[in-house]
């Protein structure tokens, strides 16, 4: 028996103003399901917050009883940090606010909104954000990990454009970055570290509904002439030619040709993110990449090739990621990417491309902004394994293990906080700079300090380390192992 069906959460569910989902209740199982059908973790209690009140109330019942606490928006963390076994999940799926104000071109969001809702809510209005390239992604959670997407080259990371959000501390008290700007900038990037974010404020951009822009599949035979022609015209294009590059298998959609459909395809994925009359000029630079087996480009609407990649992510798939940067992508590093393209095991596995770029809006953002460094890399990369059979979880991960391992002749592996992985838990102290990660740990100290919110990639605060347990990260004379 688990120690969760011991504990009685009477008082917890008296204590809140919303719904309890517990073992036994007929939605616990798909309540406690997230995106990574690989997880399957059981707590005692999912908590579908309503209020700072319901959070607070949450905390201090787990705080009480030492039982874990996750938190959980949009349920697309790959590691699982959305649930926990045999403690609280603070799951804010059902704060839902979505308030626009295009006087200031700003959005007010309740946490639990997903992209394909924040894109509804700021495209009835012709704005947007950098947003996830899969629409079921939540805001939060990509947003205060990084967040990269089709954008990024004229709007920056989609955390570079938070504005403001209101957090529920460990010790259960609301704080608006408004009164403490430290705060917002550890949310640019720092993860789910200090608290329970109930609100999101974004500073938008003028885009939209209708964008010119969209998709074209190229065979994967010709994947290095492709890759070498996107990367020359896209390191030369004005920072509002947005988009990427994708190896995947074509989708059985209506709009890809029957002789096409599930064969192994290089995509590129576009937007022109200027002025609407300069779109079409901008875009013939990519003629330069030949005839495609499918060809989607012109004027389409925004918030439908936000959700391009949507039939390639079902939730309930199994998933394992592996990313990087690249300062350059040298010839030698397109070969080796389209081999691993043309190896890649099972059809939904993607292998995505971001050029990113020196003249880019990503580029001029520094570390007084944002936590989140990398800003002179001039591409990043993700690796993207998705599979349905648990007879092939170890290949699968296996096989995106070593396309990072032949990926790190040209990439140093360091990936966006979002892109890591369970096996990398050491790997999260290499995601920001010695700087970032000193003041990320000042405001953990600060805010919390016993490491109640540890379910996530985890920045422990100054009392949990001990100096000397394992060597410093390189360049970082000053850095802290954290102890057993
Ligand atoms: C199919 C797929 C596509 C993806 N595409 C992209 C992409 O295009 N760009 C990109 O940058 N990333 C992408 N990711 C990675 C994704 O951004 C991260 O997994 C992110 O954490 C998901 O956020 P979520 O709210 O959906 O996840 P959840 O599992 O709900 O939350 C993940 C973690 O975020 C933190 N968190 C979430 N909500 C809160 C909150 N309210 N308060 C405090 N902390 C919170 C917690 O630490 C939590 O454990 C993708 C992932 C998947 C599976």
């Amino acid at each position: 028996m688990s120690s969760s069906s011991l504990l009685d959460v009477s008082a917890l569910a008296d204590s809140v103003s919303c719904r309890v989902i517990v073992p036994g209740d007929s939605d616990y199982d798909s309540a406690r399901a997230g995106f990574n059908g690989m997880i399957d973790k059981r707590p005692a209690a999912i908590v579908l917050i309503a209020s700072d009140a319901d959070a607070a109330a949450a905390i201090a019942f787990a705080r009480q009883h030492d039982l874990p606490l996750a938190i959980r928006s949009g349920g697309h963390s790959a590691p699982g940090h959305g649930c926990c076994d045999d403690g609280i999940v603070i799951d804010c799926r059902d704060l839902q606010l979505a308030e626009v104000d295009d006087k200031t071109n700003t959005v007010r969001v309740g946490s639990g909104l997903t992209w394909k809702q924040f894109d509804a809510a700021t495209q009835a209005h012709g704005l947007a954000v950098t947003g996830g390239r899969v629409s079921s992604t939540g805001v939060t959670g990509l947003t205060i990990g990084s967040g990269s997407g089709w954008l990024e080259r004229a709007m920056g990371l989609t955390s570079d454009s938070l504005s403001g959000a209101r957090v529920v501390t460990a010790a259960g008290v609301s704080l608006d970055t408004d009164d403490d700007p430290e705060l917002l900038w550890a949310l640019r990037g720092g993860g789910g570290n200090f608290g329970v974010v109930t609100e999101l404020r974004f500073q938008l951009r003028r885009l939209g509904p209708t964008v010119h822009g969209g998709k074209r599949f190229y065979p994967i035979e010709r994947g290095v002439e492709v890759l070498s022609a996107f990367r020359d015209v896209m390191m030369a294009a004005p920072k509002e030619l947005c988009g990427g590059l994708a190896f995947l298998t074509a989708p059985p959609a209506p709009w890809v040709p029957e002789g096409v459909r599930g064969k192994a395809v290089v995509a590129i994925i576009v937007v022109w993110a200027g002025d609407p009359n300069e779109g079409t000029a901008a875009m013939a630079k990519l003629e330069a990449l030949g005839e495609p087996l499918v060809d989607h480009i012109g004027q389409v609407d925004y918030a439908e090739l936000q959700q391009v990649m949507d039939p390639g992510a079902p939730a309930g798939h199994r998933d394992y990621f592996k990313g990087g940067f690249m300062h350059n992508l040298s010839d030698e590093a397109v070969r080796e990417i389209v081999a691993l393209g043309e190896d890649m095991r099972a059809p939904l596995t993607q292998i995505i491309c971001a050029p990113l770029g020196a003249h880019t809006t990503y580029a001029t953002v520094g570390e007084d902004h944002s936590a989140i460094g990398h800003r002179d890399e001039e591409w990043s990369f993700q690796v993207l394994s998705l599979w349905a059979d648990a007879a092939q979880d170890a290949e699968q991960k296996g096989w995106t293990r070593a396309a990072a391992e032949r990926m790190s002749s040209y990439s140093d592996m360091v990936s966006y906080p979002n892109f890591l992985t369970a096996d990398e838990a050491a790997d999260v102290e290499a995601a920001y700079s010695p700087t970032a990660m000193a003041r990320l740990r000042a405001v953990k100290d600060r805010l919390d300090p016993d490491n109640v919110f540890r379910i996530n990639n985890n920045i422990a605060p100054s009392g949990s380390l001990t100096r000397g347990d394992v060597p410093p990260a390189a360049g970082s004379p000053d850095s802290y192992a954290v102890s057993a």
